[in-house]
């Protein structure tokens, strides 16, 4: 039995509900829905994302709606295209079964000819963004004069991205008589003023404590120097291997980087963010809610329209600049009964902002200890033989194949068999983890800092004498303006770069030659991929052979992508 019936819900809709898989009203449904029904009053509703506020007002929407009658009655107004759309096709799939309703999305970055089209049929309930329908008014192609409810969806985000004036001129278009509805995830000045302006006497409906981080989330955060960040993102990432993420970064570039240093280290992420065409970020976002893409590095404002249930992470690469931002970042996950974990990297000056969200959310973030490589090891081993165990077979295309494969193997025991196997999938992280410091920082941080920058410091030595230098050659030098500094600056400029120890370092007049630990040569490679120096494209190339310090001798030929190019033709 659907229990939507017991609060008023007819059969048309019942049965959309039941195909969608809704038997049961959520809190703030249970609230919205039989008082819109039974009562004409205005509403202010402040839930968490993921509470199901879209059928709190669409369901009554629906069923308040005259299909008889060719008039706008309801308008619903969300911040972005992609909310407008996921409304929209909400709203479509409650009413599959109600006959003669017509519901359009209209939003900006789509022809507006087509809309306008679209309108003309009659449409009854008109989803839309703040920007392209006062677009549309101005050109008269929308008549709101028969309106009867104005649903404000995602309230205080239309208010933070500056659509203050569309919706004060679209609410001059719409009936005295209407009601008004707003739902917001958080109660901030601006959304108390529009309350206090447009909507008299509302109903407020609050689910949960007022400003309350979601029910469903663990907050922890993990303490590193600034420039470990990039490298405790991956072991964090690495620690939980069936992760579904999103990584909040604070600016578009920092998200390009991140996304493109994840994607280069092995990662399947992808970047979301304002520089990209609309097409693109469909189709990043597409591929992020079909799970073909397992991490997505976002900035605040692409991610808001994201509407994805089962993450597992939500990480704060960077906290945002407005703190307040947290609660919509982290209410990204624990959605639709789950749980999930919001995640924040912070350098030891940071720490203060935790306890600021802290009082904020009312909830306290649990300190974790960034896991140490031999930790992250096992758990991906751990994950890896239950992909095995779980895995399924297809013993008919298998058996044909099994006595070739057998005999191959044959010489191999069980256990030695067992062993590679593991080996196959689990190598790249053996060998990155080998020898993984520790990036933890903690209160007694600095006593102890100068005792490591000791050790470390015998110990570097000591390993000098193994550690090998690989030489790197550069197609610039001293006519293109490059310093010595300008290129440790570069290699302290990777993850994790303060730790490379550099060499010997020669500028000479058309190139430079630079020593540093093999071990980070494709760091060192990457660092400097797409520069431009002087106008002039950047190639740096590991020069192989003699091991030494000694300088290749003039006019020696090597090789970059099967293209030849003199080296040192100059001298230092
Ligand atoms: P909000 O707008 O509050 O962030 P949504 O309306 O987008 O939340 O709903 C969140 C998710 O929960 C959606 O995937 C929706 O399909 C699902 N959902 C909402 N109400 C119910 C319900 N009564 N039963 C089952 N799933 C629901
Ligand atoms: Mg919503």
């Amino acid at each position: 039995m659907n229990t939507f019936a017991g609060i008023g819900i007819n059969n048309d809709i019942l049965k959309g509900l039941t195909s969608l898989g809704f038997q049961e009203p959520t809190p703030v449904q249970a609230q919205v829905i039989p008082l819109m029904l039974e009562r004409q009053v205005d509403l202010v509703s402040l839930a968490q994302t993921g509470t199901g506020k879209t059928a709190a007002f669409g369901l009554p929407l629906i069923q308040m709606t005259n299909t008889k009658s060719r008039q706008t009655q309801g308008l619903v107004l969300c911040p972005t295209r992609e909310l407008c759309v996921q409304v929209a096709r909400d709203l479509e799939a409650f009413s599959r079964h109600v006959e003669g309703l017509r519901i359009l999305a209209v939003y900006g970055g789509a022809s507006i000819e087509q809309q306008i089209k679209a309108l003309r049929k009659g449409i009854q309930i008109i989803v839309a963004t703040p920007g392209r329908l006062n677009d549309l008014i101005n050109r008269g192609k929308v008549n709101l004069s028969g309106v009867r409810y104005v649903v404000l969806d995602e309230a205080d985000e239309m208010l933070q991205m500056g659509f203050q004036d569309e919706l004060n001129a679209i609410l001059a278009q719409t009936p005295l008589e209407k009601n008004t509805l707003l739902f917001s995830a958080t109660m901030s000045k601006e959304v108390a003023a529009i309350a206090g302006k447009y909507m008299s006497d509302p109903v407020e409906v609050t689910i949960g404590k007022r400003n309350a981080g979601a029910e469903n989330v663990l907050h922890e955060y993990y303490t590193v120097h600034a420039r470990d960040r990039y490298i405790a993102l991956k072991r964090i990432v690495d620690n939980c291997p069936n992760n579904y993420s999103i990584i909040f970064c604070r600016t578009r570039q920092e998200t390009n980087e991140v996304a493109n240093k994840l994607i280069q280290d092995g990662y399947n992420a992808d970047a979301l963010h304002g520089d990209l065409s609309q097409s693109q970020r469909d189709q990043v976002m597409k591929k992020f809610r079909c799970k073909n893409l397992q991490i997505l590095v976002a900035t605040d404002v692409a991610a808001r329209g994201l509407d994805v249930n089962d993450l597992t992470h939500v990480i704060n690469y960077n906290l945002p600049d407005d703190l307040g931002n947290y609660t919509h970042r982290s209410g990204r996950t624990g959605r639709a009964g789950r749980t999930g974990t919001s995640v924040a990297i912070v350098h030891m000056k940071e720490r203060f902002k935790i306890r600021e969200i802290e009082k904020k959310i009312k909830k306290k973030f649990k300190q974790c200890r960034i896991p140490s490589g031999v930790e992250i090891c096992e758990k991906q081993m751990v994950s890896l033989v239950d992909v095995v165990t779980k895995v399924e077979v297809d013993y008919d295309q298998i058996d044909p194949l099994y006595a070739e494969i057998s005999e191959k193997l044959g010489s191999l025991d069980r256990e030695e068999l067992i062993k590679r196997f593991v080996s196959l999938e689990f190598n790249r992280f053996l060998e990155y983890y080998k020898n993984a410091p520790d990036l933890n920082v903690s209160d007694g941080e600095k006593k102890r800092q100068g005792k490591r920058e000791r050790q470390s410091g015998e110990s570097a030595n000591n390993a000098n004498r193994k550690q090998k230098f690989a030489r790197f050659f550069l197609n610039v030098g001293r006519r293109d303006g490059i310093m010595p500094q300008g290129l440790i600056g570069k290699i302290n400029g990777v993850p994790g770069g303060g730790r490379i120890k550099v060499g010997k370092i020669e500028i000479m007049r058309n190139t430079a030659l630079l020593e540093a630990d093999s071990r980070f040569a494709p760091q060192i490679l990457d660092a400097f991929q797409h520069v431009k120096i002087n106008g002039k494209t950047v190639s740096i190339e590991v020069a192989r052979g003699n091991n030494g310090t000694s300088r290749p001798k003039h006019g020696e030929v090597r090789y970059r992508k099967g293209r030849k190019f003199k080296a040192a033709q100059a001298v230092a």
